[in-house]
C-alpha cells in the first residue's frame, strides 16, 4: 500500500480511561513512581512507559507526537511548546562550538534570526545559500559542517526545495538534511525523499485554528531521545515543553487537517490562476509560471493539491498597505502574521514576518516591497471571495474594470 499520511493520522486510536473515544488529558506535571528503583532507571533514561516530569513529556505530548511521527513517516517525535521551541534545540543538538551548518537563506524569519544572530555567540556559523541551487549547496559544504536545513517550500517566497536531490548531498557527505514542512504538511513528506529529520510549527495549519503555538520534531527514536536526554538533551533542557492541555487540542485539531489542507488548496489555486490572469504578478507552486511547479508536482501526494499559501505583487509597500486594510474593512480577511486559519490572513513580509532579513538581502533573494503574502481561509464560496477581492484592486487603481 502507498503511504497516505491522512490515513495514518485516522488510524492511530488513543481511548480515554472510561472508554472516551479521546484521549484522557494528563492533568500532572509529575508522576508517582512504585519503587525508588524505577525511579533512578527512568533518570538513567532506560524505564519504559515510566513518566517522570511533565517537561521531559507527558502522556498527551506523546499521543501528539505519536500521530505526528505516523503523519510524516519518522520512527517517533518530540513536541514542543512552539514551532521555535523545536526548531532551536534540534539544531543545537547537531551543533557545537566551531561547527558549520549550510542553510536556504530563505527561511522563515525567526530561523534566520537564530542561525545568523544568536548560534554565531556559540561558535556556530551558518552559510546561507539558494537551495534550488544544488551545486552551491554542495559547495557551501566544508569538513565542519553538521547539518543542511531547509524549508520544504520557503517562507515567504514560496521556493521549492528538491528534496531528492538535496537528500542525496546529504547522504554523500554523511550529514543530515534537516527539513522545516510548516508550509506544506500532508501535500509534502519529506521523509519519504530523503530528509532525516521533519520539523513544524504546529501553530500554523496543523492545529489551524490560531488559538495555540505548538512545535514538533519528527525523527529517529535515537534523535528524540537525545533530544530528551535529561543529562545533555537541548529539548529538556532549554525547556520548551508544551503542556498537555494543549497537546490534547492539537491532536483533535490534526485529524481534519486533509479537509482543510484540500479546502485551503483549492481556494488558493482559484485565486491564483485568477489574480495571475488579470495581470497581478502571483506566485503560487500550482501555476505553471512558478519555476518550482514541476518539481512541486514530482513530490506532492496528489491529492493535497498545492497548499494555501501564495504571494502577490502589487507594486509598492503603500498599494500593499491600501489593498491589505481595505481586504480587512470588507471583512475577506485580516492583517496579520501567521497562517493556517480558516479566514484568509495577509501581511506584507519586508516589514513583518521578514524584517529580520536585512534590505538588501531581502532585494537580493527577490523580497520585493509591494509583496503581500496570503494564507489562503476555508472560505466556502471562493468566486465570491475573489470578486470582492478584485473590487478592492479596482477601487485602488491597482487593477482596471474590465
Ligand atoms: C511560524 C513558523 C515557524 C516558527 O513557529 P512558531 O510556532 O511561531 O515558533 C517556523 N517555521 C515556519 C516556516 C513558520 O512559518
Amino acid at each position: 500500500m502507498a503511504f497516505k499520511p491522512a490515513d495514518k493520522i485516522q488510524d492511530l486510536q488513543y481511548f480515554g480511561e472510561f472508554g472516551g473515544v479521546n484521549p484522557s488529558i494528563s492533568d500532572s506535571s509529575t508522576y508517582t513512581f512504585l519503587s525508588a528503583k524505577t525511579m533512578f532507571d527512568t533518570f538513567e533514561g532506560n524505564a519504559e512507559g515510566c513518566y517522570l516530569y511533565s517537561r521531559h513529556t507527558t502522556p498527551s505530548n506523546l499521543y501528539l507526537g505519536e500521530a505526528l511521527a505516523a503523519m510524516e513517516g519518522t520512527e517517533t517525535a518530540n513536541v514542543a511548546a512552539s514551532g521555535m521551541g523545536a526548531i532551536a534545540p534540534t539544531i543545537l543538538q547537531f551543533c557545537e562550538q566551531d561547527d558549520h551548518i549550510v542553510s536556504s537563506r530563505t527561511i522563515y524569519g525567526g530561523t534566520y534570526a537564530f542561525l545568523k544572530n544568536f548560534t554565531p555567540r556559540l561558535g556556530i556559523k551558518t552559510s546561507f545559500v539558494d537551495i534550488t541551487k544544488l551545486e552551491m549547496v554542495e559547495a557551501a559544504i566544508t569538513s565542519k559542517t553538521k547539518i543542511i536545513y531547509c524549508e520544504s517550500v520557503s517562507n515567504p517566497l514560496l521556493e521549492i526545495a528538491d528534496l531528492e536531490g538535496l537528500a542525496g548531498i546529504a547522504k554523500k557527505h554523511n550529514i543530515p538534511l534537516l527539513v522545516d514542512n510548516t508550509f506544506s504538511p500532508l501535500t509534502i513528506s519529506p521523509k519519504k525523499l530523503g530528509a532525516d529529520v521533519v520539523l513544524h510549527s504546529l501553530t500554523k495549519f496543523i492545529n489551524g485554528s490560531s488559538d495555540t503555538m505548538g512545535g514538533v520534531v519528527c525523527g529517529s527514536q535515537e534523535l528524540i531521545d537525545t533530544l530528551r536526554n535529561v543529562n545533555d538533551g537541548a529539548s529538556m533542557l532549554l525547556g520548551a515543553s508544551m503542556d498537555s492541555l494543549r497537546a490534547a487540542s492539537i491532536l483533535k485539531n490534526l485529524r481534519t487537517l486533509h479537509i482543510r489542507i484540500k479546502q485551503h488548496s483549492h481556494n488558493a489555486l482559484y485565486l491564483a490562476e485568477k489574480f495571475e490572469a488579470d495581470g497581478i504578478k502571483t506566485v503560487y507552486p500550482g501555476l505553471t509560471s512558478h519555476p518550482g511547479h514541476e518539481l512541486f508536482k514530482k513530490m506532492m501526494n496528489k491529492e493535497y493539491g498545492y497548499g494555501g499559501m501564495l504571494t502577490i505583487d502589487v507594486g509598492s509597500l503603500d498599494k500593499a498597505n491600501q489593498l491589505m486594510e481595505l481586504m480587512q474593512e470588507r471583512n475577506l480577511g485580516y492583517l496579520a502574521v501567521s497562517l493556517g486559519f480558516y479566514k484568509t490572513l495577509f501581511s506584507a513580509p519586508g516589514t513583518s514576518t521578514s524584517s529580520e532579513i536585512p534590505e538588501e538581502e531581502q532585494a537580493a533573494m527577490g523580497l520585493t516591497d509591494g509583496l503581500i503574502r496570503f494564507s489562503i481561509g476555508l472560505d466556502n464560496d471562493i468566486a465570491r471571495t475573489y470578486q470582492m477581492m478584485r473590487d478592492c484592486m479596482v477601487d485602488l487603481g491597482i487593477l482596471q474594470d474590465r
